[in-house]
């Protein structure tokens, strides 16, 4: 219905900021507006995520009203909607800008992450504006089946 799942498009206003950094650390490309004025001016290239009824009235467009459920219940709401389980790609992109990590190397991080996390992890990265970084491994894979298991997708 969106085209290549992987590459969709979304925003979230003011009622779904949560959903918002979620899908972002799920690897979709999630942008949060507050101001009705951006939900309208990119209502062409990205799909609407509100829990406001009205706005889903005012606005044309490719718009997901969520109920008013769990939080978890309604991220796989979203997910089953827009079909999206299958390119959820983790710590691909930062929570809180939006942007998509790149990775860096093992040595440039030193002191800048837990010591722990130093020792087991080898592969990391960084959002390349606001210097978050995010690491792999098993750390990765606990995250992937505890969000599947808390949003109730097959793992
Ligand atoms: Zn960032």
């Amino acid at each position: 219905m969106w085209g290549d799942k992987g590459k969709i498009k979304l925003m979230v206003d003011g009622t779904c900021v949560r959903h918002g950094r979620w899908l972002r650390l799920l690897g979709f490309d999630t942008e949060i507006f507050i101001d009705p004025e951006d939900l309208k001016n990119n209502l062409n290239e990205r799909v609407l995520i509100t829990r406001n009824k009205k706005l889903k009235e005012a606005l044309k467009g490719g718009i997901i009203l969520l109920p008013e459920i769990p939080f978890w219940k309604s991220m796989n709401f979203i997910l089953k909607k827009l079909n999206l389980e299958k390119f959820i790609k983790p710590f691909t992109r930062c929570s809180k800008c939006n942007r998509e990590v790149v990775e860096i190397e093992k040595e440039r991080i030193k002191g800048k992450v837990p010591h722990h996390v130093y020792e087991i992890q080898d592969s990391f990265h960084i959002c390349p504006d606001c210097g978050q970084i995010y690491w792999g491994g098993s750390h990765y894979q606990n995250f992937l089946k505890d969000i599947k298991s808390k949003i109730g997708l097959n793992i």
